[in-house]
């Protein structure tokens, strides 16, 4: 397997961060708001979306895996932060793509256990055809189809996180020589 065709280039990844941006801090307190970055996937994208907004931000992290090569397995949440982080503020979950919705949807039941007032989501990428769990995408920047991406943080098996293209990832054996 491997990157093929540019799906979503830099610049209109650039773009997209920029106007989600705009949106969030139109709509939220920045001073109040915490956000929670979903490791290892979304670590551009909060990089890049956190340097966007305006004044001082609140971010931390959680980490949630799910993925096998191309394969969903069982969702593992490794870490989470602490209650005392979290109690009584305002969170959006930073994604890097809402696919099945089960993620977030397990990260918003924990995050809520954890006292959070509330938990908005803002993903860059939205496979909404995949949709299993009804979780609400408030903020998100591109629908793609149904079909494995890489680049921009996302990975295939660890690799290709650093590309700065999003990319449709393709099987080389398939491919006319
Ligand atoms: P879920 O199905 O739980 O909504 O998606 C969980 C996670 O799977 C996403 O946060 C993302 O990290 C990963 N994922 C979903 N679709 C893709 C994809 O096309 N490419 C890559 N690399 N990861 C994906
Ligand atoms: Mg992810």
């Amino acid at each position: 397997m491997r990157p093929g065709d540019i799906l979503i280039s830099e610049s209109e990844i650039a773009h997209a961060v920029q106007k989600i941006a705009t949106k969030i801090a139109k709509d939220h307190d920045l001073s109040d708001l915490l956000l929670v970055g979903v490791m290892d996937g979304a670590v551009c994208f909060l990089a890049d979306l956190i340097r966007a907004l305006p004044g001082s931000i609140n971010v931390t992290t959680v980490r949630a895996s799910s993925y096998n090569g191309t394969e969903a397995t069982a969702l593992n949440i490794a870490w989470l932060p602490s209650r005392e982080r979290v109690e009584g503020k305002p969170l959006l979950i930073v994604e890097d793509m809402v696919d099945t919705g089960a993620t977030v949807s397990a990260l918003i039941k924990a995050l809520t256990k954890l006292g959070a007032a509330s938990v908005k989501v803002c993903a860059l990428l939205n496979k909404p055809s995949r949709r299993v769990e009804d979780v609400t995408v408030t903020y998100t920047g591109f629908n793609v189809p149904d079909t494995f991406v890489v680049g921009y943080g996302l990975d295939y098996n660890g690799a290709y996180r650093n590309l700065r293209d999003i990319h449709k990832l393709i099987d080389a054996v398939d491919e006319p020589t």
